[in-house]
């Protein structure tokens, strides 16, 4: 579903993906695991069109995103979530979860506000549709968010680092729901640190290392395997935990 071909990517001098190659299928859950800065959020900007790739090519069921009019559909077939959120602060969860429905996917309002209940049942927070932003945790804010991006039908979701800025209570929350759509078949490319998730979740791990791809493993092979016979791999999570 998303082929991503020989990208090279950099910032000034900065050479962040290198010749950089990945496919990803509709099925289950790859977590990009890696050092910080070794280009993870710059490869789902890349794929989600956030960021402009130097050479190569990434499709995305079957449109380049070096086409600018491709760019809509992309950007619905892959939802994005980020680290920090923002919903849309004057608007209430309710209308945070169905302005793009009814803007982009031409919903009826009565129908998108149907669709928004069954989701934020799933996240959790039915009884916070009228809440604003500021009335929300963080964790909170973030099972929107991920609530907002299926709102969509996207065909795969990328996840950066969605837990990060949270409480471990609120973390075990919202990952507790990312597991909850890996078992009803979510497609997800997520980059994490929670190892305890990337083992019990993943289905594959990619590990990225100074914009290559260090190792692509079933998430299995991955940690029985290769964070025995790989040094580096095995310096890392044993830093990470
Ligand atoms: P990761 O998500 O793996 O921590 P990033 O993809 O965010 O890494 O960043 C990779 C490298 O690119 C880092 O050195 C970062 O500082 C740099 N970088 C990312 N975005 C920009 C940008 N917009 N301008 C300049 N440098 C950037
Ligand atoms: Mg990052």
């Amino acid at each position: 579903m998303i082929e991503v071909k020989n990208v090279t990517k950099s910032f000034g001098d900065l050479t962040v993906l290198k010749d950089f190659s990945v496919d990803f299928n509709q099925e289950g859950v790859t977590v990009l695991l890696g050092p910080s800065g070794t280009g993870k959020s710059t490869l789902l900007r890349c794929i989600n069109g956030l960021e402009t790739i130097d050479g190569g090519d990434i499709i995305v069921n079957g449109l380049s995103v070096k086409e600018k009019k491709n760019l809509r559909q992309i950007r619905l077939d892959c939802g994005m979530v980020f680290q920090r959120t923002v919903l849309f602060p004057h608007l209430n969860v309710m209308q945070n979860l169905t302005m793009s429905p009814i803007k982009l996917l031409k919903m009826n309002k009565k129908e998108a506000e149907e669709k928004a209940v069954l989701y934020l049942k799933k996240v959790g927070l039915e009884s916070k549709a009228k809440a604003m932003h500021n009335e929300l945790s963080g964790g909170e804010q973030q099972r929107i968010a991920i609530a907002r991006a299926l709102m969509m039908n996207p065909k795969a979701l990328l996840l950066d680092e969605v837990t990060s800025a949270l409480d471990p209570e609120m973390t075990s929350e919202v990952l507790k729901i990312l597991e909850t759509l890996a078992q009803e078949g979510v497609c997800m490319l997520c980059v994490t640190h929670e190892m305890q998730f990337a083992k019990h979740v993943a289905s594959r791990i990619i590990f990225m290392d100074k914009g290559i791809a260090a190792a692509d493993e079933t998430a299995e092979n991955f940690f029985s395997v290769v964070r025995k016979e790989n040094e580096r791999i095995a310096k890392f999570l044993q830093f990470i935990g």
